[in-house]
C-alpha cells in the first residue's frame, strides 16, 4: 500500500512548529508495511489542500491529512477536502449526535460548524478533541494537535496494510565516502536495501524481506567495516 501525507498549517510553513506529526505517521506507517510516497506541507488554504488532496487521491492508494479542523478562521481543512471531492461541507447527523455526547461539547460548537464534514463522509470520533475527524472514499482527515491525530490513527490503523520488512543497523566510524567498495559488493551478495546517513558516525540501514537476509548482510558488512570504540 503506498501513502501520501498532507500536513496542514501555516505554522509548519514558518517554523513556529516542528512537523513531528509527519515523522510520527512515516514511522508508524512504515512499522507497518506501508510505502509512504510523499510528505508535503501547504498552507491553510482551501484552493492548494482540494488541488494536493486530489493529486494524491489520484496518485496513491491512501491520503492522511493533518491540521486545520477547528472552528477558527485559519482552520480550512474540511473545506478543502470536500472541493476536492466537489461535495458540500454539510452538518453530518453522526457528528451532531457525537459531539452531543461529549463532556467538552458546547452549542456554540455546533454553531461553530464544528459538525461539518464533506457529504458522504464516515466520521472519525476525536477521544482528545472536540474537532471530529472524517474519511473520504481513501483520504483520512485527522486533527493537528499531536495527541487527537495519534489517537485517531490508531483507530483505524488497521486500514493501512503492507508487508513489514526488517530492518538492522550497522553503526561505522569510518568516512562515508571509504564505504563505496564495500556497500558494492554487499548489495551485490545480499537481497538488502542499503541506506547510509552520516553523523558522528555512520549508520547504515539494512532492509530485507527477511529478517535472516538482513542479519546475514549486517553480519557480513560488521566484519569489514571500523566498529566505533
Ligand atoms: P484544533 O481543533 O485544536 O483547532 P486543528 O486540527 O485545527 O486543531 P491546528 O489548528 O492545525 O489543528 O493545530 C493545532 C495544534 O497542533 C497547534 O499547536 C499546531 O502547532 C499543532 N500542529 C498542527 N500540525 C502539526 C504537525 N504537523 N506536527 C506537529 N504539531 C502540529
Ligand atoms: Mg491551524
Amino acid at each position: 500500500m503506498r501513502v501520501g501525507i498532507v500536513t496542514v498549517g501555516d505554522e509548519l510553513l514558518s517554523g513556529d512548529t516542528e512537523n513531528t506529526n509527519a515523522t510520527w505517521l512515516c514511522d508508524r506507517l512504515d512499522a507497518r508495511g506501508v510505502e509512504v510516497r510523499r510528505v508535503t506541507t501547504i498552507p491553510d488554504d482551501v484552493a492548494d489542500i482540494a488541488r494536493t488532496v486530489n493529486e494524491y487521491y489520484a496518485e496513491y492508494d491512501a491520503v492522511i491529512v493533518t491540521g486545520g479542523l477547528g472552528p477558527t478562521h485559519d482552520d480550512r481543512t474540511m473545506e478543502g477536502v470536500a472541493a476536492a471531492f466537489g461535495r458540500d461541507l454539510v452538518e453530518h447527523a453522526d457528528a451532531v449526535e457525537w459531539l452531543d455526547g461529549q463532556d467538552g461539547y458546547s452549542a456554540a460548537d455546533l454553531a461553530d460548524g464544528t459538525a461539518h464534514l464533506p457529504a458522504g463522509a464516515r466520521l472519525l470520533e476525536n477521544d482528545s478533541g472536540v474537532a471530529p475527524g472524517a474519511v473520504v472514499e481513501t483520504v483520512y482527515v485527522f486533527p493537528g494537535v499531536p495527541d487527537e491525530m495519534r489517537t485517531m490513527f490508531e483507530r483505524v490503523a488497521d486500514e493501512f496494510t503492507g508487508t513489514p520488512r526488517h530492518a538492522v543497523t550497522v553503526e561505522v566510524d569510518e568516512p562515508e565516502s571509504a564505504l563505496i567498495d564495500r556497500l558494492e559488493e554487499l548489495r551485490d551478495r545480499f537481497d538488502v536495501t542499503v541506506g547510509s546517513y552520516p553523523g558522528e558516525t555512520v549508520r547504515i540501514k539494512l532492509t530485507a524481506e527477511e529478517a535472516a537476509t538482513a542479519e546475514k548482510a549486517a553480519a557480513w558488512l560488521h566484519e569489514r567495516v571500523q566498529s566505533p570504540e
